[in-house]
């Protein structure tokens, strides 16, 4: 299959993407999607015209505790979060598998799929950033991905200069604005982002203290949230 088009099948209903269109990556547990996410990517989608955002739900995050929440249904939830939006698709890869979600491994398989011509930028918040250098392979991620990075509330602020060793290092030369020809893989750039201080974290709390979460997360996944009785339990 051409390298091109492997991801398509995914998301049989979407136009095809062109070799030159970049694609957007959100991983994150998603235990629940919420606005905050979404806000991310449109955002993002907008300051890098992204054609496409993969929504990846992590299936065993490394770097973390086990997800509360079962991958099936984190994988339903963003399904439904993300339907309606023709750029944003909810991608499977990390919760079939039994190995554990490193970042690095999903990026190249999207590589040897999409082609080494594609733009890709992994989208993240502040404080995912920060912590890059815990990641495993991290340096690599550079080499497979252009890489965005989204303000967050209650996340260190993103000064570059403030950036602490090894990060800073790796992120200056990197640093790319609004106007400048990006590559495929090898750019950073930073996004202020409309603050939006949600966290899955809170609403969890929310939900098992029996509070309202509603216009914190779409009403379709807390329909789903409700219908499953997830997050009933503090
Ligand atoms: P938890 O509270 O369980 O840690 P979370 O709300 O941080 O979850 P994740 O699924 O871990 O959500 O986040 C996925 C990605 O989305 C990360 O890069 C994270 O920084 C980013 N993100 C999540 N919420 C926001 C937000 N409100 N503003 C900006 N970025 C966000």
């Amino acid at each position: 299959m051409s390298g091109k088009t492997a991801a398509e099948p995914r998301s049989p209903h979407r136009s095809p993407l062109a070799a030159d269109q970049p694609v957007g990556v959100l991983g994150g547990t998603f235990d629940p999607i919420h606005y905050g996410h979404l806000r991310l990517a449109e955002e993002m989608a907008e300051a890098l015209g992204l054609a496409r955002v993969l929504f990846i739900p992590a299936g065993q995050p490394p770097h973390r505790g086990a997800p509360r929440t079962a991958a099936g249904h984190r994988l339903e939830m963003v399904r439904r979060a993300v339907a309606g939006n023709p750029r944003f698709l909810a991608d499977d890869r990390e919760v079939t598998h039994s190995r554990p979600s490193y970042t690095v491994d999903t990026l190249s398989d999207l590589r040897v799929e999409l082609g080494d011509a594609q733009p890709l930028w992994l989208l993240l918040g502040a404080d995912a950033f920060l912590d890059l250098p815990t990641w495993h392979e991290w340096r690599q991620l550079f080499s497979l991905s252009n890489i965005a990075v989204a303000t967050r509330p209650g996340a260190r602020a993103l000064q570059p200069d403030a950036l602490a060793e090894p990060l800073k290092t790796e992120v200056l030369p990197r640093l790319t604005k609004t106007g400048d020809t990006v590559g495929p893989a090898g750019a950073v750039r930073l996004h202020r982002m409309t603050p939006l201080d949600i966290s899955a974290t809170a609403i969890r709390a929310t939900l098992g203290g029996r509070s309202s979460a509603r216009y914190l997360l779409p009403d379709a996944v807390l329909g789903y949230i409700h219908e499953h009785q997830l997050y009933a339990s503090p």
